[in-house]
């Protein structure tokens, strides 16, 4: 951080097992039981499970029937995401009484830049959850740290119901340990790689020379460069949700008939699919995409509106972005999904309350 730049106060709400949090208030005689939320939509895992459960092993995106090996007394419970929006916006207007800066990850997660309030942040983290806890009944966990990177890390130290703050001159011993597919934008495949070059932790990261590690890992080791660091200059967005999921492929050869194309889509409607009961299950889809590029480079798109992944709808889709080609060659097919944003569907919901 520059010294002539003000300290951010950066605040991660994360609830605690959301979903299954709310179920359990709704029908407390579940309470100490191990519940898991989920299991029923496509691929059967499970969405959220309570630490009743997580104490059996359970963990959340895990097949349902394993999940009911582990522990045959598990409650499952059908997912009512409704319910779930309208907590979502409820606490969300928690947030929006300390800070209009609010950038919601998920139904359950958050960045707040509190920078512009004198309290301190730790107190502020403490009475948002004070106030979640009296007007929903639920548990939520704090991060609070000068930036989001690290908001989001120390939010999970003290999970469940409690708060974690990192300060400016607490980052660097906070790092040294971290594992490094803690760091934002380390998946799998990336953290596999990094461990190959003898990098477990952040510290280890750190003593890499930032031309070292863009050498080996691209731009992104610049990222890493920084975010070993624990810089982070990234604001909180309030407006930064996603708006949209897709998935798109380009093909080494042009495809030159639309059966063709038809076989492609099919596998982009399933990786679409997967992608969405993985992570955005919270998202209410609005609009199913086609893209299409054709050989000149032009590119077309198909939209219909609908509210789920259905692949008749997809292919119709494909046809008519096809046709506007009049025979051109394809490079590249893409199909996605639009969402309506996570606040207006709150808000919705709370209205209609
Ligand atoms: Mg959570």
């Amino acid at each position: 951080m520059s010294e002539n730049e003000t300290q951010r106060k950066i605040i991660h709400v994360d609830m605690d097992c959301f979903y299954a949090a709310i179920e359990i208030r709704e029908q407390p005689e579940l309470a100490g039981k191990p519940v898991a939320v989920g299991g029923s939509s496509g691929r059967g895992v499970l969405t959220t499970c309570n630490y009743e459960a997580r104490e059996f092993g359970c963990r959340s995106a895990m097949p349902a029937f394993k999940a009911r090996d582990l522990c045959p007394d598990l409650i499952l419970l059908p997912v009512r995401f409704d319910l779930y929006r309208k907590e979502s916006a409820r606490i969300r207007m928690i947030f929006a009484q300390f800070t209009e800066l609010i950038e919601p990850l998920s139904l359950d997660e958050a960045y707040l830049d509190v920078s512009h309030l004198r309290s301190e942040a730790s107190t502020i983290a403490w009475e948002i959850r004070q106030r979640i806890r009296i007007e929903t009944g639920l548990a939520a966990s704090a991060g609070i740290a000068p930036n989001k990177f690290i908001a989001k890390i120390a939010s999970d130290w003290r999970k469940p119901d409690g708060q974690f703050e990192v300060r400016e001159d607490e980052i660097h011993d906070f790092l040294s340990d971290l594992p490094v597919n803690k760091i934002w934008g380390v998946g799998k495949r990336t953290a596999a790689r990094l461990h190959e070059a003898g990098l477990r932790t952040c510290g280890e990261v750190r003593q890499r020379s930032e031309v070292e590690l863009v050498q080996r890992f691209g731009k992104f080791g610049r990222s890493l460069y920084r975010l070993s660091r624990g810089i982070d200059e990234r604001p909180v967005n309030p407006n930064r949700e996603r708006k949209s999921l897709s998935n798109e492929r380009t093909f080494r050869e042009n495809l030159t008939t639309v059966d063709e194309g038809l076989v492609e889509l099919e596998k982009l409607i399933v990786e679409l699919q997967e992608d969405l009961s993985g992570r955005h299950e919270d998202r209410t889809i609005r609009e199913c995409v086609v893209k299409v590029k054709f050989e000149d480079f032009q590119i077309t798109s198909a939209q219909r509106g609908g509210d789920h992944v259905d692949a008749e709808v997809f292919r119709e889709l494909l046809v008519e972005a096809w046709e506007r080609g009049e025979g051109k060659s394809v490079r590249l097919i893409g199909a996605g999904v639009r969402f309506r944003p996570l606040a207006v569907d709150g808000v919705e919901q709370l209205e209609m309350f």
